[in-house]
């Protein structure tokens, strides 16, 4: 039984809330661990990636995946970078030999 005959009805405008049926039509959910919130768009998860856990999460791992989402490549670094440039520099400097011989 998991109401999936609910969702072929299809009319939103009808403001039907039956509860526990939502969670098929958001498949952005959040990756952290403890925190079930998901969304219809990827704008939406980012959003709440980016302003839904401003605190700590009292997990280390955690708190990098949420504050630096930008994670290096080579699978032995995986250091992580708030932002793409961050990332970027990084490659280019620390990887500099990986980019290949100039
Ligand atoms: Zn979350
Ligand atoms: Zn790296």
């Amino acid at each position: 039984m998991d109401g999936g005959a609910l969702l072929m009805a299809g009319d939103e405008s009808a403001g039907i809330v039956t509860g526990g049926n939502s969670r098929d039509d958001r498949p952005y959910k959040c990756k952290v661990t403890g925190c079930y919130k998901a969304y219809k768009n990827p704008g939406g998860l980012k959003y709440h990636m980016q302003h839904g856990h401003c605190e700590d999460t009292g997990d280390p791992e955690m708190n990098n995946i949420i504050h630096k989402p930008y994670q290096c490549t080579v699978p032995e670094c995986g250091k992580r970078y708030k932002n793409l440039n961050g990332l970027k520099y990084h490659i280019e400097h620390a990887h500099i030999s990986l980019l290949g011989p100039c």
